[in-house]
């Protein structure tokens, strides 16, 4: 987190669950230290949480004012989302593993899903690309939610462009993960959490020089 930090972000994501919820809660206090203050850090479970261990770690974690609780049960368990929802103050994020607006507008439906509090994360690459995703938030904006509180998954080109032309909530990143895909423009550095897209053509892989190498090669030899 002291690296992201150095590069120039604020906002970081710690994965919970692989402890028991005391050592957990321990964790995310030592993590407070280094963000700052909740609203610079959020959390994620990735799905793994059946939704009575949801409720006692969401409990747990009211007292800090976390910036978002991210996928803290099953993504198609749209009930237990409701039932989270009902019973805590803290925000609750998800969408990187719903891959249609099908799965959104059940999710918008039925989930119980905060539209002044909550966040969609559709993922650009997982679900069907931007045509997809402008669907998934034509129906979120027809039920209330406002662009801002989506944030593409990913963390790559694709995700900034979307953010930046659709105005968003922001966008993910994972500095030194998924290599060379994952990241922003090599030239464009991130400042107090800000970024700024490219201006050339398209995607804009080719500010990418690791990953245009890699491209480039797999295309010639194609
Ligand atoms: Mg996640």
């Amino acid at each position: 987190m002291r690296q992201c930090q150095a590069l120039g972000y604020k906002l970081m994501k710690m994965k919970i669950g692989g402890a028991p919820l005391a050592e957990d809660m321990q964790r995310i206090e030592w993590a407070l230290e280094i963000a700052g203050g909740g609203q610079d850090l959020a959390v994620d479970a990735n799905g793994r949480f059946d939704l009575d261990t949801a409720l006692a770690y969401a409990r747990a974690m009211e007292k800090y004012n976390l910036c978002w609780f991210e996928e803290p049960v099953e993504p198609l368990d749209y009930q237990a989302h409701a039932v989270l929802c009902e019973s805590t103050s803290i925000p609750i994020a998800t969408g990187e593993n719903l891959f249609s607006v099908q799965d959104f507008r059940n999710l918008v439906r039925h989930g119980g899903m905060r539209t002044h509090i909550d966040w969609l994360q559709p993922d650009p690459s997982l679900c069907y690309g931007l045509t997809e995703n402008l669907r998934i938030l034509d129906m979120a904006e027809r039920a209330g939610w406002a662009r801002r509180r989506t944030v593409p998954h990913g963390g790559h080109q694709m995700g900034l462009n979307m953010a930046a032309g659709l105005q968003l909530g922001g966008t993910e990143s994972y500095p030194g993960v998924f290599k060379p895909y994952g990241g922003f423009a090599d030239g464009i550095p991130v400042v107090d959490g800000y970024t700024k897209p490219h201006d050339t053509p398209g995607i804009g892989m080719e500010l990418k020089a690791e990953m245009f190498t890699q491209m480039r090669r797999l295309m010639e030899f194609a």
